[in-house]
This record gives structure tokens, C-alpha cells and sequence, in this order.
């Protein structure tokens, strides 16, 4: 075991609505630090100041804390500038960087005093908890610049001041930054930090292979956040985008992944995004749910989302959650009047919709009725299952068309529905005897 606290961080740019990938670079720092009791933290790369917005600021900041992904600390990158220039001049004093007056890149009439670090052309070998021994040659780097001028680092020299200044033990990122590293630890030998571990974890594809992508594809957490996916749901399903713990079993809390989690299971190919997968996980947390908690979160989800949340929502609760595996298609049903059978105010069906799918008379249907009411007056309890129990072998005798067509709409007013024992079960007694009375008088 290493002696030394683990530290980690997520380093988000705020330059738009936060990548999935960012969450799942986010979620592995975030267990690796739990797992080894260290800390966590989250940095914002807001120096770039043409590319990053205020508001994606904000947006970084709550979509962690959607996902449940709380850093032990936090700090933006633009209030540590005064140190970066503090310790690029001190490399220019050293001589281990310099100023180089140069033509301007897109106008070559005009000259700028850009900072070159002093490359020693080393070759640079480091390794990589997933990828293993990487090595890169840094002539083809030549003095590469570290800064626009001497009170403007960049990116790069930024990046090895904070994590050197945080004392990051475990640099845990995307494969795309696997190119950056040489490069980092040449400032970083340069300013005499400790150099941190190295992990580059694979990319997240879209099935045809490409890089997930935000513009092609939904890749964003709030995308899927109001899609009404579970933050739950989504943590289990990134963590096992390029991990897996062995064995059948799927559902991790965030807790069991921090015990569980080890880089020797990760993969070096890239993972494949599977949104009909990520449907599954989340029917199953919805499932987890307990049925108060499903309808307080739906009806939040439906309220932000502008949608009216019917009163009887708590009584459907467990049939839409069987139905839809988002909380916007739950919403989705309840807004295209799927569960309309639910509202006081729904007219009764006309004797030619009672008949339509009876296979009998009036009269038949009209005797099938009032049959059902006597049946059902006192039969207790009164769920799905024992209206089924009460109906079903009177119906079998009578033609179960002639029975269960006309309950059925007479508790739906529709020609479709869930069967007379689920709507019966959803409606009540009194609803229920209330709707074959008022349709008796159809007929
Ligand atoms: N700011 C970089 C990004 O948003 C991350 C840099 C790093 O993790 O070292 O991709």
C-alpha cells in the first residue's frame, strides 16, 4: 500500500452543457479516492477566457451535484493566475525556460514575446494504470511554448502548477489527454513537482464507433436529466462503460463500486454506449424505488418540466413504473391520456361502444352487467387480482367477450385499455360500481 493520501480531481472546461464522459472521468477519481480513503476534488479550467461561459460554470457545478458526486473540494482554475505567472517567471529566471521574440502566428508583420520551455529531448516514460509502460519521444516537441507571453500560461503549464500545487497523487483522465502527458511532465520536472500516477481511460462510442458526441448524439447529462433518467441509474451504467467487476451481476451502488473498482478491470478499447442498456438500468432503479419516493420524484420531474401531475397519480404508480422505464415516458403516458380512465369528469361510453367488441346483445351484455355489480358489491380485497378471481369463471361461462368487453369500457369510456381487473383495481369499488351503473343506463 502507498503511504501517501490519495488525491484526485475532475478538471472540467466550462465550455458547454457537461459531456457523460466527463461524469464517468468524474466517477472513477471520485471512487478511487473513497477507495483509498483519500480526497477529491473538482477543478474548473476557466482560464481559456474566449471559449468558457459563466453560465456552464453553473452548469458544472449543479450537474455533479445531480449525480451525487460531492468533491471534498472545489475551486476554479482563473483564482490561482497570480501563482502560474509566479512560477513562469521564476522558470525564465532559472533559464529553464525562455522569451522568445517571434513573428505572430496569423500576422507575421507583428512580433510577440512568447515562453519555450527548454525541452532536454529526453525520451519520457510513464506508467499508465490501464495502458501500462507509454512512452513518447519529446524532440518532435522541440521548446514548445508554455505561455502567450509572460503574464499569459497556457492550458498545459496551468494544468501541472495546480495538480503540483494540490499535491494530485493520481492524474486520472481521458484517453484524449494521453498525448498531453509528456509534454506535462516536462513542466512538471522543470518546476521539481513530484510527478503524479497516470491513468487515460478509454473513450465512450456512439455504436457506429465515432466519439459520443453532443451534436450527433444525446451525450450531455442534462440531456438525459430531462429525458428523466435517475442520476442513480446513470452512475451504475458509466461505471461499467469500460469496467466491469467480473460476474453476471449489474447493479452497483455507488458504495459497492467503491469497493469493487480496480484499474486491473478496466478496459483499453473503447466503450460502446448502448441507450436501449441504459434504459434497462434505469427501469431497474426505478423499480428500486420506494412507490412514495417514485411518485414525489416524478411528480418534481413533471412539475419542472411544466406538466400538470394528476391527483391520482399515487394510485397508478405501479402500473406506469411497470410501463415506462424514464420518468419522461411516464410523463409522456400521462400526457397522452393513457391513464385518462383515472379522471372524474369522463363520459360514459355510448351503448354501441359497450356492444362493439361483445359478441352479444343488449340484453346479454345488459344481464352480463348487473351480474358484475352483484359479484363485486361486497368482494373483498379489492385489487386487480381478486376482481379477476370474483369475474373470470362467471365470464368464462357467459363468453368472456360478453362480460369483459363491456366492463372494460364501461370503467375506460375507451375502446382501448388495460383489462376491466387492472382498471378495476386502479378505480375502486365505488368508482368502479359507480361507471357499470352509469353504463347500464346506456343500453
Ligand atoms: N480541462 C481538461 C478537459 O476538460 C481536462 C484536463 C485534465 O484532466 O488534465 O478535458
Amino acid at each position: 500500500m502507498n503511504p501517501e493520501k490519495v488525491i484526485t480531481r475532475i478538471a472540467p472546461s466550462p465550455t458547454g452543457q457537461m459531456h457523460i464522459g466527463t461524469v464517468r472521468t468524474a466517477l472513477f477519481n471520485y471512487i478511487f479516492a473513497k477507495q483509498n480513503k483519500g480526497t477529491y476534488f473538482v477543478r474548473i479550467e476557466d482560464t481559456d477566457r474566449e471559449r468558457n461561459k459563466e453560465e456552464w460554470v453553473d452548469a458544472i457545478w449543479n450537474d455533479f451535484e445531480w449525480c451525487g458526486l460531492k468533491p471534498d473540494a472545489k475551486y476554479r482554475q482563473s483564482e490561482h493566475i497570480e501563482r502560474h505567472k509566479e512560477l513562469l517567471q521564476k522558470l525564465v529566471a532559472e533559464d529553464k525556460a525562455y522569451i522568445s521574440r517571434e513573428p505572430k502566428k496569423d500576422d507575421p508583420t507583428e512580433e510577440v514575446e512568447v515562453v519555450r520551455l527548454r525541452n532536454p529531448n529526453t525520451t519520457i516514460t510513464f506508467t499508465d494504470l490501464i495502458r501500462g509502460e507509454v512512452s513518447f519521444d519529446t524532440t518532435e516537441h522541440g521548446d514548445f511554448v508554455i505561455a502567450r507571453s509572460i503574464d499569459d500560461p497556457l492550458y498545459h503549464f496551468a494544468v501541472v502548477v495546480d495538480d503540483g500545487d494540490s499535491c494530485v497523487t493520481h492524474v486520472l483522465r481521458a484517453e484524449e489527454h494521453i498525448s498531453n502527458t509528456p509534454r506535462q511532465i516536462l513542466i512538471l520536472e522543470a518546476l521539481g513537482y513530484t510527478r503524479p500516477t497516470y491513468a487515460h481511460f478509454p473513450l465512450i462510442l456512439a455504436p457506429d464507433r465515432t466519439k459520443l458526441s453532443k451534436r450527433k448524439h444525446a451525450a450531455s447529462v442534462e440531456q438525459y436529466r430531462t429525458q428523466g433518467f435517475l442520476p442513480e441509474a446513470m452512475i451504475n451504467y458509466l461505471a461499467l462503460l469500460g469496467w466491469n467487476p467480473g460476474g453476471e451481476r449489474e447493479i452497483f451502488s455507488l458504495d459497492e463500486l467503491i469497493k469493487l473498482f480496480s484499474f486491473e478491470r478496466m478496459h483499453k478499447a473503447g466503450a460502446v454506449f448502448d441507450i436501449e442498456k441504459f434504459r434497462w438500468f434505469n427501469h431497474e432503479y426505478l423499480k428500486l424505488l420506494p412507490m412514495q419516493e417514485f411518485v414525489d420524484r416524478l411528480s418534481l420531474f413533471m412539475t419542472e418540466r411544466g406538466d400538470t401531475v394528476p391527483p391520482y397519480l399515487p394510485q397508478i404508480g405501479v402500473e406506469l413504473r411497470n410501463r415506462a422505464q424514464t420518468f419522461g415516458e411516464a410523463a409522456d403516458y400521462l400526457k397522452g391520456g393513457e391513464f385518462s380512465f383515472m379522471e372524474d369528469t369522463i363520459p360514459a361510453p355510448t351503448g354501441e361502444l359497450l356492444l362493439q367488441g361483445a359478441k352479444a346483445d343488449a340484453a346479454a351484455v345488459k344481464t352480463n352487467l348487473t351480474k358484475v355489480v352483484e359479484l363485486l358489491l361486497e368482494h373483498e380485497p379489492f385489487t386487480a387480482e381478486s376482481v379477476k378471481e370474483a369475474i373470470f369463471p362467471y365470464a368464462t361461462e357467459q363468453g368472456r367477450a360478453s362480460v369483459l368487453w363491456p366492463m372494460r369500457v364501461a370503467l375506460s369510456g375507451k375502446e382501448k385499455s388495460p383489462d376491466p381487473f387492472t382498471l378495476a383495481g386502479l378505480l375502486g369499488r365505488k368508482k368502479t360500481l359507480e361507471r357499470i351503473e352509469k353504463a347500464l343506463r346506456m343500453l
